[in-house]
């Protein structure tokens, strides 16, 4: 079995490499907070004192960071120098692509195989080990990713070469953050006109204006008042920041995306980055007066 490496153990980063842990793979983890590590050393893993030393231990280097400054200070110093020959770095960070194509080319440079491997759906999934996971690579890395994938996942979409996953990823959570903000201006106005929101809900899922979020989030979190991340407000803000600049490097305009980071930004500046995204229903009725 390939010895793994797990760097950012936070709310999605913890259960998977749990998830790993369970299936026997020898772990070596590092985060900067002390909580989750001890929650994987209680499930076998060692714990190293940094990111070079999980490279020393590892035939695999899993990075599941914030985002691109996190992952690059990482992955293009302790890391790669410290990786093992013919070693495999997977990031399944939220990042850029111009990040993960840096990343990509520092490991072909120094013969070190790499996978980027975002990942969709919430925390919830990733405890259950049913996230899907957006990939980029070669064949053959992707093979060898493969056990790990399965698991920490249900689905796995190998989507291109190596910065594939990225740009899927980014297509994606343009439409899931956009219609979490959309979802709560709806359902802030059916709270300025009084309505039953769980009737309002139950409404909305039989037409086509329901969506995931309302599914699975809208029941289990904010009906409940549960503002836990989850996925955090400052994650979505950062994910609208990443798609606007790949976007303007593209030149593709997304007015919805520019208008979308300003709810967040205004969100942020009430003191919730670290509340689930959910909650944004607060933010809505709160710039509402209900
Ligand atoms: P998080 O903020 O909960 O966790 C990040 C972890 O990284 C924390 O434990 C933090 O201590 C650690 N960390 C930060 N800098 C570090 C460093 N330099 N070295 C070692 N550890 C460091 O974030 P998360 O929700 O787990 O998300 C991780 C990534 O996955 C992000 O890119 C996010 O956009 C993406 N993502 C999140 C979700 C979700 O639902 N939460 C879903 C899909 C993708």
């Amino acid at each position: 079995m390939e010895r793994v490496g797990f760097i950012g153990l936070g709310n999605m980063g913890r259960p998977m490499a749990a998830n790993i842990r369970r299936r026997q793979f020898p772990m070596t983890v590092f985060d900067l907070a002390p909580g989750p590590v001890a929650a994987l050393t209680e499930l076998g893993a060692e714990s190293a004192p940094d990111a070079g030393a999980v490279a020393r231990a590892s035939d695999v280097v899993i990075t599941m960071l914030p985002g691109p400054r996190e992952v690059s200070s990482t992955v293009l110093g302790p890391v790669l120098d410290n990786a093992k020959p013919g070693a495999l770095v997977l990031d399944m960070s939220t990042v850029d692509p111009e990040t993960t194509d840096a990343l990509a080319k520092a490991c072909a440079e120094r013969g070190l195989g790499f996978v980027d491997a975002p990942v969709g759906r919430l925390a919830a999934h990733a405890e259950r080990g049913e996230s899907l996971f957006m990939v980029g690579g070669s064949d053959a890395d992707v093979a060898r990713a493969r056990p790990l994938l399965e698991a920490m996942g249900s689905t796995i979409h190998h989507c291109g070469g190596p910065g594939a996953g990225t740009r899927t990823k980014l297509v994606n959570n343009y439409l899931a953050i956009l219609l979490c903000q959309m979802n709560a201006e709806a359902l802030s106005l059916a709270t300025a006109f009084g309505l039953d929101l769980s009737k309002t809900l139950e409404v909305l899922h039989g037409t086509t204006a329901t969506n995931g979020q309302l599914l699975v989030n809208w029941p289990n979190k904010v009906l409940k008042g549960d503002v836990q991340p989850g996925f955090a407000i400052d994650l979505a803000h950062k994910d609208l920041s990443l798609i606007l600049g790949a976007a303007n490097a593209a030149r593709v305009p997304l007015p919805m995306a520019a208008a979308g980071r300003e709810a967040f930004t205004a969100a942020r500046a009430r003191g919730m980055g670290g509340q689930d995204f959910s909650s944004m229903l607060d933010a809505q009725c709160a710039a509402a007066g209900v």
